[in-house]
């Protein structure tokens, strides 16, 4: 409510946003009863993705068969397709839980997200033929490869694929604004696989990855005592090692029953469709309704940093319509979805001075607006509930899993990854403080650390380990 005084100013005051600011406080806040009801479905789903295909959350088999021993030595390369950028790594793994890499990075554009998925790989299979190139020839231009040398490669792609062996992976569908075009339901390793050919780049595929998975075995190649990997990054997911013996469905497969399989759980599809557990604002279902995949990933959507940027702006949106905010000023800037980025949360944060004056840099650059010193510390405090919000589901996820496995007794070590895990201040903190309300005091016994590169060693300590399988006959 607007008192008389304010309709004179320009700009709102501090109790104007004060009051707007309780209103969503109690939306976007988690409370420990709540966030145990979460923990407790999604166990449930947890389960029924081992029980059965075609679940909501798939609990995909990875056919990574155990925990890295540690020993795995060699050069390989590793191409990791993630949410943002396209990465050739040449990993050189020395035994002993040490390596060595080089890297290449190239930009993703919007365009190539869409046009025909064929397409995207054969731009993935020229990064790799320059890279290979650069990296494997001598000064003269000379290959320094062997006639017929052909490098192992760990395919990093991290969207759900439903996996019959290592190295192959039906998409089930695109994540994370993807769209690319005849890719959903295909063999993604095989159209790869194709484009590797067409440009004759001198590798073999050996393995497809989910970066989870990855991040899940490189944490462990240097940490014998992690047990969970998570990705907080554009997208959001998690992997775990699995008895063989407890996934029902693939029973069939004959595999050895006291054998260990990672599991990638594609977690972000939690809660999709029918949207019973969690609680999202109106805020959340406009992102959803507004996306190119409605109903879809509708835990990622509370939580990954392709979207929180958004949640923050559509609650802005909302205040500006209701003219409470930038009154008299050209708003169109902010108006166009997904311009507001999460990184904007993540500086609005961390602004250390009294006037905020990264705040203002933020409005006045980006957006052509001027703020109040109670509007930014307003625009600051959302940040908060929403970067809250997703950390402390975050926790919930990883309850989940921790309490399916039995880990919480013992304790474990959880590899996490991602811009928002590494970046956005005080995200950890927030996870471990979900976890004590979670669990109380035992929830201590669940730490969180920065893992080692999945997408790139990760991938490479897999293909290592599946050469190993394949010399001894095992695939
Ligand atoms: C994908 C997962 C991936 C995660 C993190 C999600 O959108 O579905 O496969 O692990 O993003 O990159
Ligand atoms: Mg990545």
């Amino acid at each position: 409510t607007r008192t008389h005084e304010d309709e004179d100013l320009p700009h709102a005051t501090k109790k104007t946003m004060a009051d707007h600011l309780r209103k969503y406080e109690s939306l976007f806040t988690l409370t420990p009863q709540r966030m145990r009801m979460i923990v407790e479905a999604f166990k449930d789903s947890l389960e029924l993705g081992l029980k059965k295909p075609e679940q909501v959350v798939p609990m995909i088999p990875t056919f990574v068969f155990g925990w890295p021993s540690g020993k795995e030595s060699g050069d390989f390369l590793a191409l990791d397709l993630g949410g943002t950028n396209l990465r050739v790594c040449l990993v050189t793994l020395q035994g002993e839980g040490k390596f060595e890499m080089t890297q290449t990075k190239y930009r993703l554009t919007e365009e190539q997200k869409q046009d025909e998925g064929q397409k995207l790989f054969d731009f993935c299979a020229e990064c790799l033929k320059t890279f290979v190139d650069t990296n494997f020839t001598d000064g003269d231009g000379k290959s320094l490869l062997k006639p017929g040398e052909m490098l192992p490669l760990g395919f990093t792609f991290s969207y759900p694929c439903v996996q019959e062996r290592i190295d192959h992976g039906k998409l089930i569908r695109w994540t994370k604004g993807f769209g690319a075009l005849n890719t959903e339901g295909r063999d993604v390793a095989e159209m790869f696989r194709r484009s590797i050919q067409k440009y004759k780049v001198p590798v073999v595929m050996t393995a497809l990855i989910n970066d989870t998975t990855g991040t899940l075995i490189a944490s462990s190649y240097v940490n014998p005592r992690t047990k969970i990997a998570v990705i907080f990054g554009t997208g959001c997911n998690a992997a775990y090692m699995e008895n063989v013996k407890d996934i029902d469905k693939i029973k069939d497969l004959g595999i050895d029953e006291k054998a260990q399989m990672a599991i990638n759980c594609e977690w972000g599809a939690f809660d999709s469709f029918e949207h019973e557990h969690l609680p999202r604002t109106k805020y959340d279902i406009i992102v959803d309704e507004t996306s190119n995949k409605p109903g879809e990933q509708a835990f990622e959507k509370l939580i990954s940093g392709r979207y929180l940027g958004e949640i923050l702006r559509l609650v802005i949106c909302e205040l500006i319509d209701e003219g409470v905010l930038f009154l008299g000023q050209e708003t169109y800037k902010l108006e166009t979805p997904y311009v507001f980025e999460t990184a904007f949360l993540s500086l609005m944060e961390s602004d250390p001075t009294d006037e905020l004056l990264m705040i203002i840099g933020i409005f006045t650059h980006f957006f052509a607006v001027e703020t109040t010193l109670a509007e930014r510390q307003f625009f600051r405090a959302l940040a908060m509930l929403i970067g809250r919000r997703a950390a402390r589901l975050s926790a919930c996820g990883i309850a989940a899993i921790v309490s399916k496995m039995g880990y919480l007794d013992e304790g474990c070590l959880v590899g996490a990854d991602g811009s928002l895990y590494n970046k956005y201040p005080g995200f950890a903190e927030r996870v471990h403080e979900g976890l004590f309300d979670v669990f109380g005091e035992k929830g201590r016994n669940i730490i969180t650390h920065h893992a080692e590169d999945g997408s790139g060693v990760g991938s490479a300590i897999i293909a290592a380990m599946t050469k190993v399988r394949r010399d001894a006959g095992l695939y």
